[in-house]
């Protein structure tokens, strides 16, 4: 049977994990949007409706359709149908747990599963980032690689783009809260040194390695000790009220480490089971209840699948 219609579930991810800038991320499982791709007569990608944000109808400026433009530009022969997308966003956009990147991964997915699969998984991650140029200017992979693949994942190189699926560490929660107030790209960057001291980048490179051992050793000790960013973090963590103290009492209260998610404003903690990762959820409550800025927080297991199907027709 020809399939017309498909709802997948487009899945917030966390990039930057501590010692990997820019190249680790992992997928999460209970927060994401909703996406909804049908096929059309008129061929062309077009936005039907958005439901949950003020995003982009045009096109040529919503992640998820330069997604799909991107992959239907790598065809051979273009379809003689088109596409309509919805999206029921959940994921705020700017919130540091890849809100940009939920669509265009979803977007690509689902386009591809209605076209009786022309490409694999790791062929849609280049597509998906180039729905993230739109978002932010270059084709980065750090949050599509783990919408798409699941679990953890490593970008090994960007031109072009090469991705490593890790194992994932067993029955591991992340706590994320995010607080609602606004970094602006611009400071996030800017705020960055442009050097970096030789001493830092030695620890750093030796705790990227120890994290990816720990991953497939299925080693929490290592992990947590692992989890540690000596050059990104001392810096944009100033911007992000009550960083050191959420992750200390984290810490305290079972979290095995945690970091900024993405490019913040959001905080990630690894917890190695749902219970842990429920108790950091109350201890980090306490410590914003305490501020007058809004926050959110979430508990989610990690996302072996990445995007999932929810319903074809
Ligand atoms: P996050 O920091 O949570 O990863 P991003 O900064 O990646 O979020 O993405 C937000 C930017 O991308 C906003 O400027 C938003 O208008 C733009 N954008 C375009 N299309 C979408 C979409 N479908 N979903 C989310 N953001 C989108």
């Amino acid at each position: 049977m020809e399939l017309r219609e498909i709802e997948i579930f487009a899945p917030a991810t966390i990039a930057n994990i501590s010692c990997g800038f820019d190249v680790l991320g992992c997928c999460l499982d209970s927060i994401g949007d909703t996406m909804i791709l049908r096929k059309t007569s008129e061929t062309g990608v077009r936005i039907g409706k958005i439901i949950g944000e003020e995003l982009p109808m045009d096109p040529k400026k919503n992640v998820a359709s330069v997604a799909v433009m991107a992959m239907l530009k790598a065809l051979k022969v273009e379809p003689n149908y088109g596409f309509e997308i919805e999206i029921h966003k959940n994921i705020k956009p700017g919130s540091g747990v890849g809100s940009s990147a939920a669509s265009g991964a979803g977007a690509v997915f689902a386009a591809n599963e209605l076209m009786g699969k022309p490409f694999s998984k790791h062929e849609l991650i280049p597509f998906a980032a180039e729905g993230e140029r739109a978002a932010c200017g270059a084709p980065i992979a750090d949050n599509v690689a783990p919408a798409l693949l699941g679990g953890f994942t490593l970008v090994k190189e960007t031109d072009p783009i090469k991705v490593l699926e890790l194992p994932s560490i067993n029955g591991l929660y992340a706590t994320i809260i995010h607080p609602q107030i606004e970094i602006k790209t611009s400071i996030s960057r800017d705020i960055l040194p442009q050097t970096v001291n030789i001493n830092d980048a030695v620890k750093q490179w030796a705790n990227v390695g120890a994290l990816i051992h720990a991953l497939h050793m299925n080693d929490h000790a290592l992990f947590a000790d692992s989890l540690k960013d000596y050059i990104v973090e001392p810096h944009r963590s100033k911007l992000i009220p009550k960083f050191e103290q959420v992750i200390k009492s984290a810490i305290n209260a079972g979290a095995l480490g945690g970091g900024i998610s993405g490019s913040g404003p959001s905080i990630f903690t690894f917890s190695k089971n749902l219970e842990t990762a429920e108790n950091v959820s109350l201890t980090i409550k306490d410590i914003y209840k305490n501020t007058n800025i809004p926050y959110h927080v979430y508990v989610s297991k990690i996302n072996d699948q990445g995007v999932k199907i929810l319903k074809q027709s």
